[in-house]
């Protein structure tokens, strides 16, 4: 985006984020949902809207999006009530949505969103509410008619809506990934792109450079990962700005993003608010939560992913480590084992970012998978630090060893493969009296101040035990040695 046209407008984006929270039932129904089952089977009367069948809440959906407002700081209504949005389509079988419209849930809240160089951006939310999924129709299956499937009608979504504070493709993707960090590590949502448990609608305007009142939006639908979110918006950012630059206006209008070609395509002229018919759901009792609940789900919330990375980072892992460690929630949870059990956290991560996950990947698995348990890597660790085994010999001999054998303590093993250094300190003597007979200048000028020939002796016996020794018992030695008198 360096081109000079694009750089004298400021792209706005503000996104509405789709959640779909993992409960066991449906929000107005009991039926199970579950990802990629037979077509139309998770179905009742409720969501095929028979005639006379009643919805009843589940208090699970609506504990989800509380947490969810209160890990991003929202204001939480405890009085909100539900509405019917009123459209024709044929994957929604009762011709309205339950949602909420004049009273969400959540409102006001705001986000941190971590960047890659470690840098924080407040964005605001506008709200977050609770409502129901459509059905899907699916269109490449029959080369005649569209099927529907219902299984997902009914199943319930977090709608999370931002205010337009993005300024760049860059930030909407950090905002997005931030949000899926998050519903995963409150276990609100399993967040899976792909299988359509997280979805994003990107709404974008352009102004120029310096001006105060945003341009008109256009919204990008149903972008179905990170990559594809911040194509389409880098590319309708460029498309608005040549209609502008030749004269055109900008309308505004749905689109969608097109991978193939590589551009938005028009979609249909955007609803007014005003058809939907919005009016209180009569079969449902206004919501009543209450101070207890809202303190409760508070004091369920586990650490956030961001005040880890700032624990991190105080500790001396470099950001962009700090960055990878917080990623995923389990791999996160094995390294504050780890960091604990050891004591170290540097280098629990160095053992973590390096040896296990060079394993992780070369095996295809995640630290779910990893057979071995945390004690037993900080007991690697230990020996390391107590200089039993050198480093060399514990990342390429005890730790494959450990991964064959997760039961056995690693001090065992590495007596097994004879790489526990034993104390060479009686013949790391012998050999330091030797040298220093061989070298009374080096001796006499370092008993006259000067320090450094230390390092002159430690060099030698290293060399003559041919990196057997223990560099911290010659280092003793060396000391101990050379100052006796
Ligand atoms: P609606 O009432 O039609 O839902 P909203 O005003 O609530 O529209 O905005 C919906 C989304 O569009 C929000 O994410 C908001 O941040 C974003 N948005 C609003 N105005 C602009 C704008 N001028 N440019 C980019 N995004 C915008
Ligand atoms: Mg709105």
């Amino acid at each position: 985006m360096d081109d000079p046209q694009t750089s004298a407008y400021q792209p706005v984006i503000g996104l509405e984020i789709h959640v779909q929270l993992s409960t066991r039932s449906k929000v107005f129904a009991t039926e199970a949902f579950a990802f990629g089952g037979e077509p139309n089977t998770y179905v009742s009367p409720i969501s095929l809207a028979h005639p006379g069948a009643l919805p009843s809440l589940n208090q699970a959906c609506i504990e989800q999006v509380v947490k969810l407002g209160l890990a991003t700081h929202c204001q939480i209504d405890r009085q909100g009530y539900f509405a019917r949005k009123n459209y024709f389509y044929p994957d929604l079988p009762k011709g309205y949505q339950l949602s909420q419209d004049q009273r969400p849930i959540c409102y006001e809240g705001q986000v941190e969103v971590l960047q890659s160089d470690g840098s924080l951006k407040r964005v605001s939310l506008e709200r977050i509410h609770l409502e129901e999924d459509a059905g899907k129709s699916i269109h490449d299956l029959d080369p005649e008619e569209s099927l529907i499937d219902l299984n997902r009608a009914g199943t319930g979504l977090a709608e999370v809506v931002t205010r337009p504070d993005l300024r760049s493709a860059e930030e909407a993707g950090a905002l997005l990934a931030e949000m899926r960090r998050l519903v995963r590590y409150i276990g609100v949502s399993d967040a899976n792109m792909e299988q359509g448990n997280l979805r994003c609608d990107a709404n974008v305007s352009i102004m120029p450079v310096g001006a105060e009142a945003y341009g008109t939006r256009v919204e990008i639908k149903n972008l179905n990962s990170i990559t594809h979110l911040m194509r389409a918006i880098e590319h309708e950012i460029a498309r608005q700005v040549r209609t502008v630059e030749s004269g055109g206006t900008i309308v505004q209008e749905t689109r969608t993003w097109d991978p193939v070609s590589q551009q938005t395509l028009p979609m249909r002229g955007k609803e007014m608010a005003a058809d939907y018919r919005y009016f209180p759901e009569p079969d449902l009792l206004p919501l009543d939560l209450s101070e207890d609940l809202l303190h409760d789900l508070a004091a369920s919330l586990p650490e956030l992913p961001q005040a880890r990375f700032q624990r991190y980072v105080a500790a001396g892992i470099p950001v962009n480590e700090s960055f990878t460690l917080i990623e995923q929630r389990a791999f996160s949870d094995y390294f504050e084992a780890l960091q604990r059990q050891s004591g170290d956290p540097k280098t629990a991560a160095n053992w973590l970012l390096g040896p296990v996950r060079t394993y992780l990947n070369a095996e295809g698995i995640e630290i779910a998978d990893f057979p071995v348990p945390p004690q037993a890597i900080a007991a690697l660790m230990a020996l390391v630090e107590e200089g039993q085994v050198s480093l060399p010999a514990a990342r390429e001999q005890v730790f494959p060893a450990l991964i064959a054998a997760p039961e056995t303590a690693p001090q065992a093993l590495a007596q097994r493969l004879e790489v526990m250094m034993e104390s060479q300190a009686g013949e790391l003597a012998s050999a330091m009296a030797a040298l220093m007979a061989a070298h009374p200048d080096e001796v006499a000028r370092f008993r006259a101040g000067k320090k450094q020939l230390h390092g002159f002796f430690v060099g030698q016996l290293m060399r003559q035990f041919r990196g057997k020794a223990d560099p911290k018992e010659v280092n003793e030695v060396v000391r101990q040695k050379l100052t006796a008198s």
